[in-house]
């Protein structure tokens, strides 16, 4: 398949249907001073940044290069046929969710041995080699071969054009690299930070009117209380960010009190004093119409937080499963087994 077809197929794509989403004007904003100089605003005020680096249409073109978009529209045509509570886009996430799982990234616990592929054991960590820090590892993890005694370095890569080629790694990886594919195909996406050690992709469904929880890991699509009724965990925050803004959603994620962790890292009033200036400032470069629109929308969000102060609605069965990634210890030390 030669790389002209894909090109064609994406751009008649987006000519057909003008829904890529803004891009802003400025994609690297200055660094926000925070309002208030606590530990927690200023971590929120660097995370924040963290999806901004998705915002590059020479990126964007990249990713949506490395899709099989042929399957995976004829795929979401399928499934559109016979669900039509989503929409043709919603079940293009869908189709995605699925290849990139089970075609595209592996999750690694402790990679295999480069010498005899024999299992590896932890011992600890490195600093990057000059050409890792430039690919986007912030550290580098060290095992080594129980079998041959080889080192190997295990980087953690956090640039997505990286991760298009390296392909491995653990839920960070994971949800850059996903929410970096859902921008390529034209999906609003949030890239969702959970105070207790996970993330995640939200994507927008035009044609529900809401942002759908989208976890690659899990190939979970709208299972919202996937964490705390399957995996039984427990959890402070969980904070949307975009080129469009951040977004408390901790209430989609948190609806057990018995699931909710304290949340003491600063107080409520200076945490939406935060995410408010950081929305503000994404926006700033937006035309009045489209500030009114997302405006618009996330009044109707908030609605829809509110209305699951609670209630006990019960899980669906597709939440109700523990941890699919990471191996059984790992998860279990984590508290994500779904065993309580
Ligand atoms: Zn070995």
């Amino acid at each position: 398949m030669s790389g002209d077809w894909i090109h064609n197929v994406a751009a008649q794509y987006r000519a057909a249907t003008g829904n890529r989403p803004p891009v802003p004007t400025m994609t690297r904003p200055q660094p926000t001073a925070p309002l208030i100089q606590s530990p927690f605003s200023r971590e929120l005020h660097n995370l924040s940044r963290t999806p901004l680096v998705l915002e590059d249409q020479a990126l964007l073109d990249e990713a949506l290069e490395a899709l099989p978009l042929e399957r995976l529209y004829s795929e979401a045509e399928q499934a559109a046929e016979n669900d039509e509570s989503w929409g043709m886009q919603d079940h293009l996430i869908r189709a995605l969710l699925k290849w990139f799982r089970e075609d595209f990234f592996t999750w690694v616990n402790e990679p295999a041995c480069t010498n005899c592929s024999g299992e590896t054991a932890a011992i600890g960590g490195t600093a990057p080699t000059p050409q890792e820090r430039g690919d986007g590892a912030g550290r580098v993890e060290l095992y080594e071969c129980k079998v041959c005694k080889t080192l190997v370095r295990f980087p953690r890569y956090g640039h997505p054009r990286k991760l298009l080629t390296f392909r491995k790694g653990r839920c960070g990886e994971w949800a850059m690299c996903f929410t970096l594919l859902c921008r390529s195909l034209g999906s609003r996406a949030r890239w969702v930070w959970c105070a207790e050690d996970h993330v995640w992709t939200e994507v927008y469904s035009e044609t529900q009117k809401r942002w759908i929880h989208a976890d690659s890991c899990e190939t979970a699509w709208d299972q919202p209380r996937l964490y705390e009724q399957g995996w039984g965990k427990k959890m402070s925050y969980a904070i949307g960010f975009s080129a469009e803004g951040a977004t408390d959603v901790s209430r989609r994620y948190i609806r057990t009190e018995a699931r909710q962790l304290p949340r003491n890292r600063i107080p409520e009033s200076e945490l939406v004093l935060n995410l408010r200036v950081i929305t503000q400032e994404r926006r700033l470069h937006f035309s009045a119409n489209q500030k009114a629109v997302l405006e618009s929308e996330d009044h109707a969000e908030e609605r829809e937080l509110q209305s699951y102060a609670g209630t006990a609605a019960p899980a669906s069965t597709a939440e109700l499963r523990p941890r699919e990634t990471g191996a059984g210890e790992w998860t279990e030390a984590r508290g994500e087994s779904g065993r309580r």
